[in-house]
């Protein structure tokens, strides 16, 4: 493709790269280093070229001063200097006279990152609401940008989807590897295809289930999902977590009256109790009472799921199987992340929070693929549409700067 990175001419020139180093840092310490070692590949490409590198990246949300202390990019500067062992200069500033003129003297295989774009957002959110004229001083700042941050392009934000109107613009190799591993698991996947869509958040899924119904052979559901799926069904589900939204209940009603025979629901839960934090007990799923929370899937389902791991060919997890920070409940996701990983399967992970729990859990090797994207794995795999991506692939017309 002509917007990819490889097929520029980015020789000796000033680019302004803006990467995903929204990392957790605990006391200045990185939890977790993934994303900035998956940025490396673009990196060191631009170096090879001969490039001036301007890194802009977003860390956390900005909401207050106080915020600002907590999510500096700094640390993640001195990462990134240990893993590349080069110079990484970094700078407060994000917006400003004088920044111009540091990146003007920046010299060929220089590297110079900017304090977390979203500052930007305290007081003004210029950079949540892709102020033009930000966009525009960022883009001054090279001779081309390229996008890296996978896991913001289901944003529209001044520093992935703003710049791109302003100067030519590419995708990273991570973009590339990403929606390439996306685009065979949507469009060719070897069969029988299985979808599990477990975790929280069914409100923000229902369109990514939706759209993976019509593509799998079969979908297992666990986690909160599964709760709203027997509510909808008319299980009582005591305190469980489901959501409350009629509209998305009709549609998992619609979803479940068509597709009898792809899907695949718990039957049985390991339970807590509104009122008893100690309490933790096993039943079928029509045992549940007014009291009872649902927080795991039980053996009875394992066994129930198991059937389709063994024989599926590709496997797609985004979500847990219950609570599975708590000890108590997390035996559903262990077993069943064993049971996966067991299998010959292409087996990949989407999703903020199952990447994380595959990680936790020590999955990690075992599994084909784990998109580094969150929201906008989910969003690509549900609409197929990311706004910073079609700005770089639609972007034919750049418009002048006027600073
Ligand atoms: P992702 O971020 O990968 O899209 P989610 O955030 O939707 O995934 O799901 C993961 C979260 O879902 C975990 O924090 C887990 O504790 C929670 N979860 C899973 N099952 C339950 C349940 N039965 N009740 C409450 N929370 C649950
Ligand atoms: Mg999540």
């Amino acid at each position: 493709m002509k917007k990819n990175i490889q097929n520029m001419d980015v020789k000796n020139k000033r680019i302004v790269l803006r990467v995903d180093y929204n990392v957790p840092i605990q006391n200045g310490q990185i939890m977790d280093d993934s994303k900035i070692k998956e940025s490396l590949d673009t990196i060191q490409y631009l170096l090879a070229e001969n490039c001036k590198i301007v890194i802009l990246s977003h860390l956390g949300k900005i909401k207050s001063e106080e915020d600002k202390l907590k999510y500096t990019l700094e640390p993640v500067a001195n990462h990134l200097k240990k893993l590349l062992n080069t110079e990484i200069y970094f700078t407060k500033d994000i917006l400003s006279p004088d920044l111009v003129n540091r990146v003007l003297q920046l010299q060929p295989k220089e590297i110079l990152m900017l304090e977390n774009t979203r500052f930007a957002d305290y007081p003004d959110r210029l950079e949540s609401s892709n102020d033009a004229q930000l966009a525009m001083f960022w883009a001054s700042l090279g001779d081309i940008f390229v996008n890296d941050a996978f896991g913001s392009l289901h944003r529209t934000h001044a520093s992935n989807y703003g710049i791109a109107k302003y100067i030519p613009s590419c995708i990273g190799f991570l973009i590339q590897k990403e929606i390439f591993s996306l685009d065979k698991l949507i469009f060719n996947p070897k069969r029988p295809f299985v979808v599990v869509m477990g975790g929280a958040k069914v409100d923000d899924k229902i369109e990514l289930i939706e759209n993976l119904i019509e593509k799998c052979d079969f979908l297992l559901f666990g986690g909160g999902i599964a709760n709203t799926c027997l509510k909808a069904l008319y299980f009582n589900i005591g305190q469980s977590l489901a959501s409350q939204n009629d509209n998305i209940i009709k549609r998992l009603q619609k979803i479940m009256l068509h597709n009898k025979d792809k899907i695949g629901l718990p039957l049985d839960a390991i339970v807590g109790s509104s009122y008893d934090e100690s309490y933790v007990k096993y039943k079928t799923i029509d045992k549940i009472d007014e009291n009872d929370i649902i927080l795991d899937i039980g053996t009875k389902t394992l066994e129930k799921y198991k059937k389709y791991i063994e024989n599926a060919k590709t496997i797609f997890i985004n979500g847990t199987m219950g609570l599975y920070e708590n000890i108590k409940f997390a035996n559903g996701t262990k077993e069943f992340f064993d049971m996966i990983s067991n299998t010959s399967a292409v087996t990949i992970v989407g999703g903020g929070d199952s990447a994380s729990a595959v990680k936790n859990l020590g999955f990690a090797s075992k599994f084909t693929y784990i998109s580094s994207g969150g929201g906008a794995t989910l969003k690509y795999l549900g609409t197929r549409n990311l706004p910073a991506l079609e700005a770089i692939l639609e972007e034919d017309s750049i418009e002048t700067l006027d600073l």
